[in-house]
């Protein structure tokens, strides 16, 4: 089943950006591309920043000055110490190279054995055990953040709903193959979405390719903090009736730090709040997750760390299907300001200076330079 089939059928999806291999690219998904005059504005914002003692010519200083280019000059595969992430294509050649080998191998086999034998190729245990952990790493922490606001900004009663929200959350992983018969040709695509279906079932999947293209543990957060953040970023929540006041006040911080358009700050068609909170949570989590796993790393082996983050976001302006971004900023804002000037990922790699130009935090304040 097509994208757009699945827009027709009223089903709220959000597609991570990994689905950017050569077969996406023909979907006949339409766009809201960003106006012009937003686009120039952020990324005037982008300006290299000068940092001091981290030293500018190592790993980390590079990247303290300029998050958006060093990531995207580190070479494939770019390595952590946990794993890597390979190109976007790599992932989904591998995958059909497999379902090949397994036609050609297997000419008198129904496609219904074929899909069988290629799901279990894909998702052995090992990876479905380690998309587990990221998932429920995800869940636990996100829920965490929200458990700790201050009832000010969200209520006893909206922190309920949102957790609720978040434990509904059924990650399907094949097999059996039949997990994904509405969308078969998952098995093969670099692709990780959550979706609410018409029958209001909160789903996370996963595309065979994506667990080739990423064993990177700091990758996998970053991906699945940024899928299951859609289950309750401010326009998916609103649509669920939960209109917390701190989602108000993270708008307009967002909009304040040039991250959001104002004409696209309304949950209406083109707007690109969600996206934006989706990043900007799955930042703060992979944030964590390195400060919590990264502590005997040295500062460069940190620093590929916060590069794989999303060094597979790379490729957004330059990718055939680039328009099916639609709502997702630039890599430049997503990777250079969202990630980059993360206090949590400065504080994290040591950069010299802990708040470039300020940011926004889970109460919704911008945090400025002391
Ligand atoms: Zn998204």
């Amino acid at each position: 089943m097509g994208f757009s089939l699945l827009l027709l059928l009223g089903i709220g999806l959000h597609w991570s950006l990994k689905n950017r291999g050569p077969a996406a690219a023909a979907s006949s998904l339409t766009a809201t591309p960003l106006a012009a005059s937003s686009r120039q504005s952020l990324s005037k914002s982008e300006k290299p920043h000068r940092e001091g003692t981290s030293g500018p010519r190592t790993l980390r200083g590079k990247y303290c000055e300029n998050a958006h280019g060093t990531t995207c000059s580190t070479q494939w595969p770019s390595r952590d110490p946990t794993g890597r992430v390979l190109a976007d294509a790599a992932g989904e050649v591998l995958a059909l190279r497999q379902l090949r080998d397994l036609i050609r191998i297997h000419p008198t086999w129904s496609t219904a054995q074929i899909e069988e034998r290629l799901a279990e190729k894909l998702y052995t245990p090992a990876r479905k055990k380690l998309i587990q952990n990221a998932f429920d790493w995800v869940i636990k922490h996100l829920s965490e953040e929200i458990s700790s606001r201050p009832a000010t900004l969200l209520s006893d009663g909206e922190k309920r709903q949102l957790m609720e929200r978040l434990a509904r959350i059924q990650l399907e992983m094949p097999p059996p193959a039949s997990v994904y018969a509405d969308a078969p040709d998952l098995l093969t695509k670099n692709t990780v979405y959550y979706e609410r279906t018409s029958s209001g079932e909160l789903r996370l999947r996963v595309g065979g390719a994506y667990l080739i293209n990423a064993t990177s543990w700091y990758n996998l957060i970053f991906t699945f903090g940024h899928e299951i953040s859609h289950s309750i970023d401010p326009c998916e929540a609103r649509q669920a009736g939960i209109v917390p006041t701190i989602y108000q006040n993270l708008t307009q911080c967002f909009v304040s730090m040039g991250w959001v358009d104002s004409r696209h700050a309304a949950c209406e068609k083109g707007e690109q709040v969600s996206e934006v909170f989706a990043d900007w949570v799955a930042t703060e989590l992979a944030a964590k997750a390195l400060e919590e796993s990264g502590r005997s790393y040295s500062a460069s082996e940190k620093t590929q760390s916060a590069i794989n983050f999303a060094r597979d976001l790379c490729a957004q302006t330059s990718s055939p299907d680039y328009l099916k971004s639609f709502t997702h900023q630039l890599p430049q804002v997503r990777i250079g300001s969202i990630i980059g000037q993360s206090p949590s990922v400065r504080k994290v790699l040591g950069c010299a200076r802990p708040v470039v130009r300020g940011y926004c935090n889970w109460n919704g304040d911008k945090e400025r330079t002391p």
